[in-house]
């Protein structure tokens, strides 16, 4: 392989709009058995829908919309984007936001009557449990049945004078962006293993999975931030050479882990910074095009 056909190949990238870091990057390409793929933003469009809004106690339904949204104002999460867009216009006033990645927001909110402001909490079950909100057996079952039904559920929690409890649930829907599957099904003709990853529920994550033709066994649903790149290394020690795609701010860790890092250009500067290939768009056949683009300008060269 000399360097000069090698460089060819990462000006031929730049034309179908992939920017390849370095001439080093095509043959880590050539090299990858397994893909590993960010669900939200990179296999769905990462445009939520609010589908649902539940109160479990005195609320209705607009003022949980609404104290979640004042929550959610200081984040930039899709989840966030899609509560706030649809938020009724009553308000409440939030101060002292702050955010965990992959749990999710809080802000001290004054609720209506009270005196000094509540933190309340938006995120899912786990994190909520962790910063003092548990459900009771009914509210642990309506969860589920939210869930059940493919959505990204997430509970609003109220931690003040009067205690810790939940409030109710927020129910959103993505969908599948239009070309992944079929950008899946071409990973699987050219002898790649698609891997799901995602800090969402285990119901959505098989739904997708099943959507886009990706083997049940080769979901990871659930993980943390810090949890992304574990899954990177473990398939790393089962031999695979892996690379992963993604476009988060979460991902960041993961694609520099991976054997090749592809990171979606709409994606966060983040996320772009620590990947070797970015391809333009949002397009999972655009990642497709890259790796098949690597191993025909090898195939060239040798
Ligand atoms: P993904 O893998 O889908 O990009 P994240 O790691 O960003 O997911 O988040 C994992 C989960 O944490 C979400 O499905 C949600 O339950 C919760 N979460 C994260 N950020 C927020 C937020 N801003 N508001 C509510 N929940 C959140
Ligand atoms: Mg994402």
């Amino acid at each position: 392989a000399t360097p000069v056909g090698l460089l060819a190949g990462t000006g031929r990238g730049a034309q179908l709009g992939l920017l390849i870091r370095g001439p080093q990057v095509l043959e880590d390409t050539r090299r990858i058995d397994t893909v590993v793929l960010d669900k939200t933003g990179t296999v769905t469009a990462g445009e939520l829908q609010v589908t649902a809004v539940e109160p479990f106690g005195n609320l209705s339904a607009d003022r949980l919309h609404a104290l979640a949204a004042a929550v959610e104002a200081g984040s930039e999460h899709p989840i966030a984007a899609a509560i706030v867009a649809a938020s009724p216009a009553e308000a409440f006033t939030a101060a002292n936001f702050s955010s965990a990645a992959g749990g999710g927001v809080s802000a001290d909110v004054v609720l209506d009557g009270a005196a000094e402001p509540a933190r309340v909490h938006v995120g899912q079950a786990r994190w909520l449990a962790e910063v003092g909100v548990d459900l009771t057996e009914a509210e642990r079952e309506r969860l589920a049945e939210a869930q059940a039904q493919g959505a990204t559920a997430v509970l609003v929690g109220i931690v003040d004078a009067e205690g810790s409890r939940a409030a109710g649930i927020v129910s959103l829907q993505d969908t599948v962006k239009p070309g992944s599957a079929a950008a899946i099904g071409r990973l699987k003709e050219i002898g790649l293993r698609p891997v799901l990853l995602t800090g969402d529920n285990e119901q959505v994550a098989a739904q997708v999975a099943a959507e886009v033709g990706i083997d049940p066994a080769d979901v990871f649903a659930g993980v943390l931030p810090e949890g992304k790149v574990e899954a990177v290394k473990r398939l790393q020690a089962d031999g695979g050479q892996v690379a992963m795609v993604g476009d988060g701010v979460n991902d960041a860790p993961a694609l520099a882990t991976a054997d090749l890092g592809i990171a979606m250009g709409s994606g966060t500067d983040v996320a772009i910074e620590a990947a070797d290939i970015t391809v333009m768009g949002s397009e999972l056949g655009q990642v497709v095009t890259s790796i098949e683009l690597s191993r025909k300008t090898l195939a060239v060269i040798k």
